[in-house]
Protein backbone atom coordinates (compact mmCIF):
# COMPACT_ATOMS: atom_id res chain seq x y z
CA UNK A 1 0.00 0.00 0.00
CA UNK A 2 0.72 3.76 -0.58
CA UNK A 3 3.17 5.42 1.78
CA UNK A 4 2.00 8.64 0.62
CA UNK A 5 -0.77 10.68 2.19
CA UNK A 6 -2.05 12.29 -0.60
CA UNK A 7 -4.50 14.25 0.85
CA UNK A 8 -1.93 16.03 2.83
CA UNK A 9 0.13 16.54 -0.33
CA UNK A 10 -2.40 17.71 -2.42
CA UNK A 11 -3.01 20.43 0.28
CA UNK A 12 0.27 21.66 -0.67
CA UNK A 13 -0.60 22.45 -4.12
CA UNK A 14 -3.08 25.36 -4.59
CA UNK A 15 -3.80 24.56 -8.01
CA UNK A 16 -5.35 21.70 -7.84
CA UNK A 17 -8.66 22.82 -5.93
CA UNK A 18 -9.38 24.71 -9.28
CA UNK A 19 -12.25 24.22 -10.95
CA UNK A 20 -13.30 23.74 -14.25
CA UNK A 21 -16.67 25.05 -14.78
CA UNK A 22 -18.79 23.15 -11.81
CA UNK A 23 -16.18 19.86 -11.80
CA UNK A 24 -12.70 19.81 -9.59
CA UNK A 25 -9.74 19.82 -11.98
CA UNK A 26 -8.19 16.73 -12.53
CA UNK A 27 -4.85 17.64 -13.41
CA UNK A 28 -3.28 14.75 -16.43
CA UNK A 29 -0.59 16.64 -18.17
CA UNK A 30 2.26 16.64 -15.41
CA UNK A 31 4.29 15.26 -18.20
CA UNK A 32 3.54 18.81 -20.04
CA UNK A 33 4.19 20.68 -17.07
CA UNK A 34 3.41 19.70 -13.25
CA UNK A 35 2.22 21.96 -10.15
CA UNK A 36 4.33 23.93 -7.41
CA UNK A 37 3.78 23.30 -3.92
CA UNK A 38 2.99 26.43 -1.64
CA UNK A 39 6.55 25.59 -0.44
CA UNK A 40 8.32 26.90 -4.29
CA UNK A 41 5.68 29.45 -4.81
CA UNK A 42 6.58 30.79 -0.98
CA UNK A 43 10.31 30.75 -1.93
CA UNK A 44 10.04 32.52 -5.17
CA UNK A 45 7.83 35.14 -3.33
CA UNK A 46 10.61 35.61 -0.79
CA UNK A 47 13.37 35.83 -2.74
CA UNK A 48 11.42 38.71 -5.01
CA UNK A 49 10.47 40.21 -1.72
CA UNK A 50 13.70 40.09 -0.06
CA UNK A 51 16.33 38.68 -1.96
CA UNK A 52 16.55 40.43 -5.40
CA UNK A 53 19.46 41.66 -6.89
CA UNK A 54 21.91 40.58 -10.08
CA UNK A 55 24.39 38.08 -8.94
CA UNK A 56 28.37 37.59 -9.18
CA UNK A 57 28.77 41.17 -10.06
CA UNK A 58 28.82 43.39 -7.26
CA UNK A 59 29.84 43.47 -3.17
CA UNK A 60 26.57 44.95 -1.97
CA UNK A 61 24.50 43.01 0.47
CA UNK A 62 21.74 41.94 -2.17
CA UNK A 63 23.45 40.63 -4.46
CA UNK A 64 25.88 38.68 -2.14
CA UNK A 65 22.20 37.22 -0.80
CA UNK A 66 21.53 36.61 -4.37
CA UNK A 67 24.60 35.14 -5.54
CA UNK A 68 24.94 32.70 -2.53
CA UNK A 69 21.03 31.61 -2.61
CA UNK A 70 21.74 30.79 -6.92
CA UNK A 71 24.57 29.17 -5.88
CA UNK A 72 22.92 27.20 -3.27
CA UNK A 73 20.73 26.17 -5.77
CA UNK A 74 22.92 24.88 -8.16
CA UNK A 75 24.21 22.33 -5.04
CA UNK A 76 21.31 21.27 -4.42
CA UNK A 77 21.17 20.02 -8.02
CA UNK A 78 24.13 19.01 -7.87
CA UNK A 79 23.99 16.43 -4.90
CA UNK A 80 19.92 15.61 -6.42
CA UNK A 81 21.49 14.05 -9.52
CA UNK A 82 25.00 12.97 -7.57
CA UNK A 83 27.52 15.06 -9.43
CA UNK A 84 30.91 15.14 -8.30
CA UNK A 85 30.95 18.95 -8.30
CA UNK A 86 29.15 21.97 -8.31
CA UNK A 87 30.83 23.38 -11.50
CA UNK A 88 29.27 20.60 -13.12
CA UNK A 89 26.22 22.03 -13.26
CA UNK A 90 24.94 24.53 -15.54
CA UNK A 91 22.18 26.79 -15.02
CA UNK A 92 20.02 26.98 -18.77
CA UNK A 93 16.55 27.73 -19.51
CA UNK A 94 15.73 24.34 -19.74
CA UNK A 95 15.95 20.93 -21.27
CA UNK A 96 16.06 22.40 -24.74
CA UNK A 97 18.48 25.09 -24.78
CA UNK A 98 20.91 22.25 -22.86
CA UNK A 99 20.38 19.96 -25.73
CA UNK A 100 21.47 23.11 -27.71
CA UNK A 101 24.25 23.91 -25.61
CA UNK A 102 25.51 20.51 -26.57
CA UNK A 103 25.19 20.80 -30.09
CA UNK A 104 26.75 24.08 -30.31
CA UNK A 105 29.44 23.82 -27.80
CA UNK A 106 30.49 20.09 -28.34
CA UNK A 107 29.42 18.89 -31.67
CA UNK A 108 30.23 22.15 -33.34
CA UNK A 109 33.85 21.31 -32.08
CA UNK A 110 34.19 17.76 -31.91
CA UNK A 111 31.58 16.03 -34.74
CA UNK A 112 32.77 16.57 -37.97
CA UNK A 113 31.84 15.68 -41.83
CA UNK A 114 31.46 12.28 -42.17
CA UNK A 115 30.56 11.44 -38.65
CA UNK A 116 28.11 9.93 -37.01
CA UNK A 117 25.44 10.77 -34.25
CA UNK A 118 23.37 8.00 -32.90
CA UNK A 119 19.23 8.55 -32.11
CA UNK A 120 16.62 6.91 -30.97
CA UNK A 121 13.08 6.54 -32.60
CA UNK A 122 11.69 8.07 -29.42
CA UNK A 123 13.31 10.92 -29.00
CA UNK A 124 11.37 14.30 -28.13
CA UNK A 125 11.72 16.79 -30.99
CA UNK A 126 14.03 18.75 -28.62
CA UNK A 127 17.01 15.50 -28.96
CA UNK A 128 16.06 15.41 -32.64
CA UNK A 129 15.83 18.69 -34.23
CA UNK A 130 19.30 20.28 -33.31
CA UNK A 131 21.24 17.20 -34.28
CA UNK A 132 19.64 17.38 -37.56
CA UNK A 133 20.79 21.07 -37.78
CA UNK A 134 24.02 20.13 -36.80
CA UNK A 135 24.18 17.46 -39.58
CA UNK A 136 23.24 19.54 -42.13
CA UNK A 137 25.75 22.18 -41.85
CA UNK A 138 28.24 19.58 -41.27
CA UNK A 139 26.98 16.71 -43.37
CA UNK A 140 26.88 14.31 -40.57
CA UNK A 141 25.09 11.11 -40.60
CA UNK A 142 22.32 10.40 -38.32
CA UNK A 143 21.18 7.15 -37.48
CA UNK A 144 18.45 6.15 -35.55
CA UNK A 145 17.91 3.18 -33.31
CA UNK A 146 14.48 2.01 -33.59
CA UNK A 147 11.46 0.71 -31.21
CA UNK A 148 9.40 -2.33 -31.07
CA UNK A 149 5.57 -2.34 -30.68
CA UNK A 150 5.85 -2.16 -26.99
CA UNK A 151 7.72 1.00 -27.19
CA UNK A 152 10.93 -0.27 -26.24
CA UNK A 153 13.89 0.86 -27.75
CA UNK A 154 15.66 -2.48 -29.59
CA UNK A 155 19.35 -2.60 -27.79
CA UNK A 156 20.56 -5.04 -30.34
CA UNK A 157 19.80 -2.91 -33.50
CA UNK A 158 20.99 -0.07 -31.44
CA UNK A 159 24.65 -1.81 -31.09
CA UNK A 160 24.77 -2.42 -34.64
CA UNK A 161 24.49 1.24 -35.34
CA UNK A 162 27.86 1.73 -34.10
CA UNK A 163 30.73 2.24 -36.45
CA UNK A 164 34.54 3.95 -36.65
CA UNK A 165 32.61 7.01 -37.89
CA UNK A 166 30.01 7.73 -34.75
CA UNK A 167 31.31 10.34 -32.76
CA UNK A 168 27.95 10.83 -30.51
CA UNK A 169 25.08 9.65 -28.69
CA UNK A 170 21.63 11.33 -27.74
CA UNK A 171 19.21 9.44 -26.38
CA UNK A 172 16.20 9.83 -23.87
CA UNK A 173 15.77 8.59 -20.76
CA UNK A 174 12.20 8.16 -20.42
CA UNK A 175 10.08 8.83 -23.70
CA UNK A 176 7.75 11.33 -22.85
CA UNK A 177 5.08 10.08 -25.42
CA UNK A 178 4.48 6.69 -24.01
CA UNK A 179 6.72 7.03 -21.00
CA UNK A 180 8.74 4.01 -21.82
CA UNK A 181 11.72 3.82 -19.59
CA UNK A 182 15.25 2.59 -21.44
CA UNK A 183 17.68 0.64 -20.31
CA UNK A 184 20.16 3.92 -20.41
CA UNK A 185 22.94 2.60 -18.24
CA UNK A 186 23.00 -0.23 -20.83
CA UNK A 187 23.39 1.66 -23.55
CA UNK A 188 25.75 3.97 -22.04
CA UNK A 189 28.08 0.85 -21.51
CA UNK A 190 28.36 0.25 -25.06
CA UNK A 191 28.62 3.73 -26.24
CA UNK A 192 31.71 3.54 -23.85
CA UNK A 193 32.89 0.55 -25.32
CA UNK A 194 32.88 2.69 -28.64
CA UNK A 195 34.55 5.51 -26.73
CA UNK A 196 31.53 7.89 -27.66
CA UNK A 197 30.28 10.35 -25.19
CA UNK A 198 26.15 10.16 -24.23
CA UNK A 199 24.34 13.08 -23.91
CA UNK A 200 21.18 11.54 -22.09
CA UNK A 201 17.49 14.08 -22.16
CA UNK A 202 16.32 13.35 -18.37
CA UNK A 203 12.99 15.31 -19.05
CA UNK A 204 10.88 13.05 -18.44
CA UNK A 205 13.33 10.82 -15.54
CA UNK A 206 14.03 13.28 -13.22
CA UNK A 207 11.08 13.96 -11.88
CA UNK A 208 10.11 10.46 -11.59
CA UNK A 209 12.88 8.51 -11.15
CA UNK A 210 16.42 8.92 -8.40
CA UNK A 211 18.94 9.78 -11.38
CA UNK A 212 22.49 9.23 -10.06
CA UNK A 213 24.62 10.43 -13.15
CA UNK A 214 28.00 8.67 -11.87
CA UNK A 215 26.52 5.27 -11.84
CA UNK A 216 24.63 6.00 -15.18
CA UNK A 217 28.72 7.39 -15.65
CA UNK A 218 26.85 9.71 -18.92
CA UNK A 219 28.26 12.44 -19.77
CA UNK A 220 25.85 15.03 -20.16
CA UNK A 221 22.04 14.94 -18.35
CA UNK A 222 19.26 17.84 -19.22
CA UNK A 223 16.20 18.48 -17.65
CA UNK A 224 13.69 21.24 -17.00
CA UNK A 225 12.52 22.53 -13.67
CA UNK A 226 9.05 23.27 -14.68
CA UNK A 227 8.11 19.24 -14.92
CA UNK A 228 9.18 18.75 -11.32
CA UNK A 229 7.34 21.26 -9.25
CA UNK A 230 9.44 24.05 -10.52
CA UNK A 231 9.09 27.11 -12.42
CA UNK A 232 9.48 27.59 -16.08
CA UNK A 233 12.53 28.95 -17.51
CA UNK A 234 15.03 27.00 -16.14
CA UNK A 235 16.76 23.76 -16.66
CA UNK A 236 20.05 22.50 -16.23
CA UNK A 237 22.73 20.50 -18.08
CA UNK A 238 25.12 18.08 -16.11
CA UNK A 239 28.24 17.49 -17.93
CA UNK A 240 31.37 15.72 -16.61
CA UNK A 241 34.05 18.95 -15.93
CA UNK A 242 36.69 17.61 -18.83
CA UNK A 243 34.17 17.53 -21.58
CA UNK A 244 32.55 20.98 -20.49
CA UNK A 245 36.37 22.28 -20.29
CA UNK A 246 37.03 21.14 -23.73
CA UNK A 247 34.04 22.55 -25.25
CA UNK A 248 33.29 25.57 -26.61
CA UNK A 249 31.22 28.34 -24.85
CA UNK A 250 27.12 28.32 -26.30
CA UNK A 251 26.26 31.98 -26.00
CA UNK A 252 28.66 34.93 -25.52
CA UNK A 253 28.32 37.49 -22.82
CA UNK A 254 28.64 39.21 -19.73
CA UNK A 255 29.76 36.84 -16.95
CA UNK A 256 30.89 34.31 -18.84
CA UNK A 257 34.34 35.98 -19.50
CA UNK A 258 37.50 36.07 -17.63
CA UNK A 259 38.62 39.36 -19.93
CA UNK A 260 37.81 40.86 -22.67
CA UNK A 261 39.45 43.23 -25.42
CA UNK A 262 38.89 43.82 -28.95
CA UNK A 263 42.37 41.86 -29.46
CA UNK A 264 41.50 38.48 -27.36
CA UNK A 265 38.79 37.62 -24.76
CA UNK A 266 39.36 34.77 -22.53
CA UNK A 267 36.22 32.79 -21.05
CA UNK A 268 35.42 32.21 -17.45
CA UNK A 269 35.89 28.99 -15.78
CA UNK A 270 33.05 26.51 -14.98
CA UNK A 271 30.08 26.86 -14.99
CA UNK A 272 29.95 30.63 -15.47
CA UNK A 273 31.51 30.03 -19.45
CA UNK A 274 28.25 28.57 -20.15
CA UNK A 275 26.52 31.12 -18.21
CA UNK A 276 26.39 34.31 -20.33
CA UNK A 277 24.27 37.13 -19.18
CA UNK A 278 21.83 37.58 -16.35
CA UNK A 279 21.02 34.03 -15.52
CA UNK A 280 17.53 33.05 -14.47
CA UNK A 281 17.91 33.97 -11.04
CA UNK A 282 14.57 33.57 -9.38
CA UNK A 283 13.59 30.51 -11.08
CA UNK A 284 16.78 28.67 -10.03
CA UNK A 285 16.04 29.28 -6.58
CA UNK A 286 12.75 28.60 -6.76
CA UNK A 287 14.04 25.32 -8.86
CA UNK A 288 16.03 24.28 -5.47
CA UNK A 289 13.13 24.83 -2.99
CA UNK A 290 11.49 22.25 -5.94
CA UNK A 291 14.19 19.81 -5.49
CA UNK A 292 14.01 20.54 -1.60
CA UNK A 293 10.03 19.46 -1.52
CA UNK A 294 10.93 16.38 -3.83
CA UNK A 295 13.44 15.13 -1.84
CA UNK A 296 11.24 15.26 1.39
CA UNK A 297 9.10 13.45 -0.48
CA UNK A 298 11.60 10.87 -1.73
CA UNK A 299 12.02 9.52 -5.24
CA UNK A 300 11.49 5.93 -4.33
CA UNK A 301 8.23 6.84 -2.36
CA UNK A 302 6.84 9.05 -5.67
CA UNK A 303 8.10 6.20 -8.00
CA UNK A 304 6.28 3.63 -6.13
CA UNK A 305 3.01 5.80 -5.56
CA UNK A 306 3.28 6.71 -9.65
CA UNK A 307 4.07 3.16 -10.22
CA UNK A 308 0.76 1.88 -8.16
CA UNK A 309 -1.57 4.73 -10.26
CA UNK A 310 0.00 3.57 -13.77
CA UNK A 311 -1.11 -0.23 -13.06
CA UNK A 312 -4.96 1.04 -11.60
CA UNK A 313 -5.40 3.11 -14.99
CA UNK A 314 -3.74 0.99 -17.29
CA UNK A 315 -6.04 -2.23 -15.62
CA UNK A 316 -8.76 0.24 -15.83
CA UNK A 317 -8.07 1.54 -19.43
CA UNK A 318 -7.49 -1.78 -20.50
CA UNK A 319 -10.77 -3.10 -19.59
CA UNK A 320 -12.87 -0.45 -21.75
CA UNK A 321 -13.56 -1.93 -25.56
CA UNK A 322 -12.42 0.11 -28.49
CA UNK A 323 -9.53 1.83 -26.51
CA UNK A 324 -5.91 1.48 -27.46
CA UNK A 325 -2.41 2.21 -25.29
CA UNK A 326 0.23 3.48 -27.27
CA UNK A 327 3.65 2.02 -26.08
CA UNK A 328 2.57 -0.53 -23.25
CA UNK A 329 6.05 -1.80 -22.35
CA UNK A 330 6.50 -3.34 -18.41
CA UNK A 331 8.83 -0.52 -17.98
CA UNK A 332 7.37 2.61 -17.71
CA UNK A 333 6.23 6.03 -15.53
CA UNK A 334 3.19 6.57 -15.14
CA UNK A 335 2.07 8.08 -18.63
CA UNK A 336 -0.76 6.44 -21.14
CA UNK A 337 -1.26 7.73 -24.30
CA UNK A 338 -3.79 5.89 -25.69
CA UNK A 339 -6.40 6.16 -29.02
CA UNK A 340 -10.02 5.22 -28.92
CA UNK A 341 -11.38 3.86 -31.89
CA UNK A 342 -13.58 6.20 -34.11
CA UNK A 343 -12.57 9.21 -32.20
CA UNK A 344 -9.74 11.85 -32.88
CA UNK A 345 -7.87 12.94 -30.05
CA UNK A 346 -8.30 16.50 -30.14
CA UNK A 347 -12.37 15.62 -29.89
CA UNK A 348 -10.87 13.25 -26.77
CA UNK A 349 -9.20 15.83 -25.07
CA UNK A 350 -12.06 18.61 -25.94
CA UNK A 351 -14.72 16.37 -23.92
CA UNK A 352 -12.69 15.51 -21.22
CA UNK A 353 -12.03 18.72 -20.56
CA UNK A 354 -15.45 19.09 -20.10
CA UNK A 355 -15.46 16.84 -17.18
CA UNK A 356 -12.21 19.02 -15.47
CA UNK A 357 -10.10 16.39 -16.48
CA UNK A 358 -6.84 18.26 -18.14
CA UNK A 359 -4.89 15.64 -20.77
CA UNK A 360 -2.60 16.36 -23.49
CA UNK A 361 -3.64 15.30 -27.02
CA UNK A 362 -1.35 15.74 -30.21
CA UNK A 363 1.87 14.36 -31.52
CA UNK A 364 3.82 15.21 -28.19
CA UNK A 365 6.28 16.68 -30.31
CA UNK A 366 7.33 13.24 -31.15
CA UNK A 367 6.44 12.60 -34.63
CA UNK A 368 8.06 9.90 -35.45
CA UNK A 369 6.49 7.46 -32.83
CA UNK A 370 3.14 8.34 -34.15
CA UNK A 371 5.06 7.14 -37.59
CA UNK A 372 5.80 4.03 -36.02
CA UNK A 373 2.52 3.65 -34.51
CA UNK A 374 0.61 4.51 -37.58
CA UNK A 375 -1.22 7.54 -35.48
CA UNK A 376 -1.68 11.37 -36.51
CA UNK A 377 -1.99 12.09 -32.78
CA UNK A 378 -2.99 10.21 -28.87
CA UNK A 379 -4.41 11.43 -25.85
CA UNK A 380 -1.76 11.10 -23.10
CA UNK A 381 -2.91 10.94 -19.19
CA UNK A 382 0.12 12.13 -17.63
CA UNK A 383 0.17 10.92 -13.77
CA UNK A 384 2.12 12.43 -10.37
CA UNK A 385 2.14 11.46 -6.79
CA UNK A 386 -0.43 14.40 -5.99
CA UNK A 387 -2.66 12.14 -7.99
CA UNK A 388 -5.62 10.03 -7.45
CA UNK A 389 -7.26 6.80 -8.20
CA UNK A 390 -10.48 8.27 -7.53
CA UNK A 391 -8.93 10.65 -10.29
CA UNK A 392 -8.43 7.68 -12.44
CA UNK A 393 -12.06 6.72 -11.62
CA UNK A 394 -12.90 9.86 -13.45
CA UNK A 395 -10.69 9.84 -16.47
CA UNK A 396 -12.20 6.11 -17.26
CA UNK A 397 -15.40 7.52 -16.72
CA UNK A 398 -15.15 10.53 -19.16
CA UNK A 399 -13.17 7.87 -22.02
CA UNK A 400 -16.76 6.02 -21.63
CA UNK A 401 -19.15 9.00 -22.07
CA UNK A 402 -16.72 10.48 -25.30
CA UNK A 403 -17.37 6.82 -26.48
CA UNK A 404 -21.34 7.24 -26.20
CA UNK A 405 -20.89 10.77 -27.54
CA UNK A 406 -18.80 9.80 -30.80
CA UNK A 407 -19.34 5.79 -31.33
N1 LIG B 1 12.68 16.12 -23.90
C1 LIG B 1 11.61 15.49 -23.41
C2 LIG B 1 11.66 13.99 -23.28
C3 LIG B 1 10.49 16.22 -23.02
O1 LIG B 1 9.42 15.59 -22.56
C4 LIG B 1 10.50 17.63 -23.15
C5 LIG B 1 9.29 18.46 -22.76
N2 LIG B 1 8.08 18.05 -23.33
C6 LIG B 1 11.63 18.24 -23.66
C7 LIG B 1 12.69 17.45 -24.01
C8 LIG B 1 11.73 19.72 -23.83
O2 LIG B 1 11.71 20.35 -22.59
P1 LIG B 1 11.57 21.93 -22.49
O3 LIG B 1 10.34 22.27 -23.28
O4 LIG B 1 11.40 22.18 -21.03
O5 LIG B 1 12.79 22.53 -23.06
Amino acid sequence: ETAIDVERIRADFPILATKVGDKPLVYLDNAASSQMPQAVIDRLVRYQKTQHANIHRAVHHLSDIATQEYEEARRKLQHFIGAREDREVIFTSGTTDSINLVMHGYGRKFIQSGDEIILSELEHHSNIVPWQMLAEEKNIRIRVAPINDQGEILVEEYEKLFNENTRFVALSHVSNAMGTINPIKRMIAIAHQHDVPVLVDGAQAAPHLKVDVQELDCDFYVFSAHKMCGPTGVGILYGKAHLLEAMQPYKGGGDMIASVSFEKTTYNELPYKFEAGTPPIAAAIGFGAAIDYLEQIDLDVIAAYEHELLIYATEQIKMIPGVKIIGNSASKVAVISFVIDGVHPHDVGTLLNQDGVAVRTGHHCAQPIMQHFNVAATSRASFSFYNTKKEIDTLVAGIRSVQKVFV
